[in-house]
């Protein structure tokens, strides 16, 4: 049986989706057991913008950013994730040949999430508490659905939202809902594919790549993160703390993306090379504490 590969596609400006869906066609015609999950931010800005509703940005203590969602932002978000993206993906793969099926984390409650019941954000330079937000983080996949429609030879393309235990929608990180779900599969490989080469030393600056997360250390990885990379670094943290052995975050453009990341063009998170306690307890504490 071919090793599962999860490949999560950003939705950052840019990003074309035709190529990748071409490479990911090659690669299941060669037998590969591919697992695609993308996203959708950019399009839902734009559309949140022309429907009146601009987004916002949470912003926490420690800096991580999320997305304000309240329920015409979840409305807003759904239209674009599991309504154009997703299905003009699965239409792409089908075109060539691929017996795609597109599934929200809601659909047979694919993705079981948790609510976050308080936010603490910083607005104008002050912490408040943000009670109503429709916003969590994936805890459980189905596995079970996932592998089944692998063996019967589909391609899954996922995509948030996920649904809580009392079946409420809500909206999570993508890049954090495709780490646990290659976890749970025991994929061998997790591709984060995004708008840049990689975690670079400096955002800035497109040259100052760093190629391997281990060598580096992921306190580095972590401190050079800002915004929604933080997301990606630590989707990665997950990843390797649970059981993929390999994460790449690489780029999603030009040609040849996904052979380019496959080979290690990107910021390279190896598991067997994580040999010292401290790492690991940091990634676990990250893990378990957020
Ligand atoms: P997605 O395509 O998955 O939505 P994003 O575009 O939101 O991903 O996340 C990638 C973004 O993270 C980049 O466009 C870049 O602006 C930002 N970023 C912040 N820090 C870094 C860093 N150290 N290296 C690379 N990108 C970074």
């Amino acid at each position: 049986m071919q090793p599962i590969t999860v490949i999560k596609i950003g939705g950052g400006e840019g990003i074309d989706l035709q190529p990748i869906c071409e490479e990911v066609a090659q690669l299941v015609r060669a037998g590969q057991r591919i697992v695609l999950v993308h996203g959708g931010s950019h399009e839902t800005n734009t559309l949140s913008e022309r429907l009146g509703h601009p987004p916002r940005t949470i912003v926490s203590p420690s800096g991580h950013t999320s997305r304000r969602t309240d329920r015409q932002t979840l409305d807003t978000f759904t239209m674009v994730y599991c309504g154009r993206i997703n299905k003009r993906i699965v239409e792409d793969l089908r075109v060539h040949g691929v017996d795609a099926i597109g599934l929200s984390g809601i659909d047979g409650g694919l993705w079981t999430g948790e609510r976050k019941k308080a936010i603490r954000a910083i607005e104008d330079g002050r912490t408040v508490l943000i009670r109503d937000d429709l916003s969590g983080k994936v805890v459980a996949v189905d596995a079970t659905l996932l592998t089944m429609l692998l063996e019967s030879g589909r391609t899954p393309v996922l995509t948030p939202p996920a649904v809580t235990a009392d079946g409420v929608a809500i909206n999570v990180d993508a890049d954090r809902a495709a780490a646990i779900t290659a976890s749970k599969l025991e994929a061998e490989t997790l591709l984060l594919l995004s708008n840049v080469p990689g975690v670079l030393a400096d955002p800035n600056d497109p040259d100052s790549l760093i190629a391997d997360a281990n060598s580096a250390g992921f306190d580095t990885v972590r401190a050079a993160a800002m915004g929604r990379m933080k997301n990606k670094v630590l989707a990665a943290e997950e990843a390797i703390a649970g059981s993929v052995r390999r994460v790449v975050i690489g780029s999603a453009n030009g040609d040849n993306a996904i052979g380019r990341a496959l080979t290690g063009r990107g910021t390279v998170f190896a598991a067997q090379q994580i040999v010292t306690t401290t790492e690991h307890a940091t990634a676990r504490a990250i893990v378990e504490g957020s």
